[in-house]
């Protein structure tokens, strides 16, 4: 792909032989004209060849055998090569441009003057652009032997594969190695080979996207994944291919996001040690408080996170990260305790009309023993079992109506109250009762004692709350 690279000292030869060249045959022309017009000679007869040749009049002007037209002035000619070398090196920031004078040719020639159309400096610089007469050496970015991208120096080029590699860390960081999966080598080159960007910007662009000027669109308040995508012609999935290391879930408005799918030249392997700041979360330590209900709480002093420096060993492919490994973490404020009230106060249960209904504890001391829901065979637990010793108190969760007092079956020595509001609760496998079906009773009265009648595999209160027919978790109500 790379052309020789040529030698600009040779250029500069062929140039100043055709300049010699060119000056002879002008200095002979005029004293040609001088003559005639002296009226000394009126024809100069040249012999060449044996042939008669009439005077000549024009040079014409031929570029790899193909001849581009005539001028009468050879001072024309040199603002057409000027404006050559002017076009060139404006266009690709290359100063030294030469023209490609090894296959221009300028020859004195005879043209009748009214019927020919002469060139003019602006035609013939065309032409020449046209014909890429010119030669321009630029700096090439080879990629695995192919140039991808141009620039006027070496020192350009070196800049873009800086900035290529810039623009994949991930910041922050102490950069440890960069390598290519590619064999990238800044050789150089004839512009005419390759595409060539004049500034770095442009470069790095188009080493990264395989354009110039990639479009990108910058998120705005309810803007979704898919409504850019398609508004842009894409489908999301391109968008997320477009931004590598872009999270699809959090989009934030201000982003920019990349329109051109990223196309890179080079795969760039970093090997960085990232350093970020993570946040330690206080903790809170509550006091109980019995005037709050169970569940809530409220701050009495403010907790403060903490914050702490992680350094990472992150290895990142064009930007994707491929593996992260932590290396130190360094605590940079401790975080700051915050103490809160917890409610102890039984949950309440708010009836369909509106009503709150609370229950107390059942027992002085709470220490379950079977939750509810456990496997009961083909059934399950329908209350909580509680463990106490024989002979126990065991007390009415909230004021109610006794409404049955038993002895049979799986549940043995049974009481159970109605609270009003659809809620009922249910005690079981009692030693002794104190209260009698019909008796009203108040919140933390004493209804009977713990024991172990019916099935219970030992002294255990077996405790159920329905609420309109339906049992319900009765840990929820224990504090
Ligand atoms: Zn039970």
């Amino acid at each position: 792909m790379i052309k020789k690279h040529l030698n600009q000292n040779a250029v500069k030869d062929q140039w100043e032989v055709y300049q010699n060249k060119a000056k002879a045959v002008w200095k002979s022309y005029q004293k040609e004209i001088v003559r005639t017009t002296a009226g000394v000679v009126v024809a100069c007869i040249v012999s060449v060849g044996g042939a008669a040749m009439i005077q000549p009049n024009a040079y014409a002007v031929s570029y790899n055998g193909e001849l581009l037209g005539y001028v009468e002035d050879t001072a024309l000619m040199d603002a057409a090569l000027q404006a050559v070398k002017d076009s060139v090196s404006q266009e690709t920031g290359v100063q030294e441009v030469a023209v490609d004078m090894a296959g221009l040719d300028v020859e004195r020639t005879r043209v009748k003057t009214r019927s020919t159309e002469f060139a003019t400096a602006e035609s013939l610089t065309a032409l020449l652009l046209e014909r890429e007469a010119y030669v321009c050496e630029a700096y090439s970015i080879v990629v695995n032997g192919t140039p991808v991208l141009g620039v006027a120096s070496e020192d350009d080029a070196n800049a873009i594969l800086e900035a290529v590699k810039n623009s994949y860390s991930q910041g922050n960081s102490k950069i440890i190695s960069v390598e290519y999966k590619e064999t990238v080598e800044i050789l150089p080159s004839d512009a005419r080979d390759v595409p060539v960007v004049k500034d770095v910007g442009s470069g790095l662009n188009y080493i990264l996207t395989g354009t110039e000027e990639p479009r990108t669109y910058v998120v705005e308040q309810g803007d979704t994944l898919w409504d850019i995508a398609h508004a842009n012609g894409m489908s999301s999935a391109e968008l997320i291919a477009a931004n590598p290391g872009f999270d699809p879930n959090r989009l934030k408005i201000g982003q920019t996001l990349n329109l051109v799918a990223m196309k890179p030249f080079m795969t760039v392997v970093i090997t960085e040690e990232v350093t970020e700041t993570e946040s330690i979360p206080f903790t809170t330590q509550y006091t109980n408080n019995s005037s709050m209900y169970k569940g809530q709480t409220s701050v009495i002093t403010a907790g403060k996170n903490g914050s702490k420096e992680v350094v990472s060993k992150v290895v990142s492919e064009n930007g994707i990260v491929t593996s992260k490994e932590m290396l130190s973490e360094t605590v940079t404020a401790e975080p700051v305790m915050q103490t809160a009230y917890k409610g102890t106060k039984a949950l309440v249960y708010t009836t369909a009309s509106g009503k709150t209904v609370s229950l107390s504890n059942p027992l002085a001391s709470i220490q379950i023993s079977d939750g509810y829901g456990a496997s009961r065979g083909s059934r399950r637990h329908l209350g909580v079992d509680l463990r106490a010793s024989k002979g126990t108190p065991i007390y009415a969760a909230a004021d109610g109506l006794v409404t049955k007092v038993s002895s049979t079956g799986s549940y043995g020595k049974l009481v159970v109250i109605d609270h009003g509001n659809g809620v009922t609760t249910k005690y079981a496998h009692c030693n002794s009762f104190n209260v009698s079906v019909g008796d009203t009773v108040t919140r933390g009265q004493q209804i009977a004692t713990v024991g172990s009648t019916g099935n219970a595999t030992g002294n255990i209160l077996h405790y159920e709350v329905l609420i309109n027919g339906s049992n319900v978790n009765p840990a929820n109500f224990l504090n």
